[in-house]
């Protein structure tokens, strides 16, 4: 019976590769990547990197290339978000270096996974009716930077649940009902569809205003958005709660300036930490004897946050976002390494 637990939970842990196209720039390059086709039979796929004279193979559950939209991207997981409504707590992480995509697959305000995954919702949740099944649809926007966390959604107008202006947000676990409070987080709730795009363009405003020097300080954070799906079935008297985590990274690169600024430098130790922490708690998750480990939840606010969405029957997906640029190729090739140990 534990073997079967463990194999369920391995089985929660997916990896999706995404190339992003190449930029008008970058257009003449010869591509140094190649992408097998996608193998039905093991459901895994293969992509080979040349760098000097070497070929480097890597697998994952599925790869993106160039041409695939962020259409195709959702298609992939519609049903993994769709699970949510059944109750599942789901995680999607985009890791990479700055550049490679990450925002343009969680949050292009068109088609990114964050939007689409509200429209959907609506969509969705509208046919379940017929069932008996009505939903309470709300949403928390944070942002974790240097390991503190910061509101995104504070101060917006409409049906909002304000908190007070001083208040910080916290991070409290109910261990009995392994649940999870931001408290004196902003909590919208999202009574139509209308409101999906305004909330998230003020919300993408607020995350874009603190710029620092050289980067900004958008790729030096990460950014979490959190539904929870509450349902109730008047018919059966059935309940449901899920939480879809879509989640941001901070850019994984090193930052290479010869003499780093303290605060620079501080800010590269706590992303480097806490982006190797995720990569820790992933791992151990996945691994055999998963249930006998201590998982390291506690070592980053990332992964403290996240804790009951990673374990039980939650369901993670990780997207490694890379560059078909050959001047990132270093960059590229750590992110898939990264990948390849959390897979
Ligand atoms: P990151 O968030 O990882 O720093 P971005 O998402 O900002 O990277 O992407 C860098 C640039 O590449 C942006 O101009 C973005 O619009 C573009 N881009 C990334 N992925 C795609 C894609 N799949 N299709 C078209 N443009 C893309
Ligand atoms: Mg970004």
């Amino acid at each position: 019976k534990l073997n079967n637990e463990l194999q369920e939970l391995r089985g929660n842990i997916r990896v999706f590769c995404r190339l992003r196209p190449r930029s008008n720039q970058e257009a003449n390059q010869v591509s140094n990547i190649q992408i097998d086709d996608f193998n039905d039979d093991g459901g895994t796929q293969q992509m080979h990197i040349r760098r000097d004279s070497k070929s480097h193979t890597f697998t994952f559950d599925k790869i993106f290339g160039e041409r695939d939209s962020n259409k195709d991207v959702f298609d992939e997981i519609g049903q993994l978000i769709q699970s949510s409504l059944d109750g599942y707590n789901v995680c999607i992480f985009a890791f990479g270096q700055t550049g490679s995509g990450k925002t343009y697959t969680m949050l292009n305000p068109k088609d990114g996974i964050i939007p689409s995954t509200l429209n959907h919702i609506f969509l969705w949740v509208d046919k379940l009716k017929s069932l008996g099944w009505s939903y309470d649809i709300s949403g928390q926007f944070i942002e974790i930077y240097n390991e503190n966390l910061r509101d995104l959604l504070k101060g917006q107008d409409g049906e909002y649940e304000e908190t007070s202006d001083s208040a910080r947000l916290e991070i409290r676990h109910d261990a009995e009902s392994s649940t999870t409070h931001l408290v004196n987080a902003t909590t919208c709730k999202f009574a139509s569809q209308e409101m999906i795009s305004d909330v998230l363009s003020r919300a993408s405003k607020m995350r874009s205003t603190a710029a620092t020097k050289a980067n900004s300080r958008s790729s030096r954070s990460h950014s979490v958005f959190i539904i929870k799906l509450r349902g109730y079935n008047s018919k059966s008297g059935e309940h449901s709660v899920g939480t879809l985590n879509l989640v941001d990274l901070a850019g994984s690169e090193r930052i290479n300036s010869s003499q780093p600024e303290a605060e620079r430098l501080r800010e590269t130790q706590n992303i480097n930490k806490s982006l190797s922490c995720l990569g820790d708690v992933v791992h151990a998750l996945g691994a055999k004897d998963a249930v006998k480990r201590h998982i390291p939840f506690r070592n980053s606010k990332l992964t403290y946050l996240l804790q009951y969405s990673l374990i039980g029957d939650s369901k993670t997906l990780m997207f490694v976002n890379v560059s078909p640029s050959l001047k990132n190729l270093p960059e590229t090739l750590n992110s898939l390494r990264f990948a390849a140990k959390v897979n």
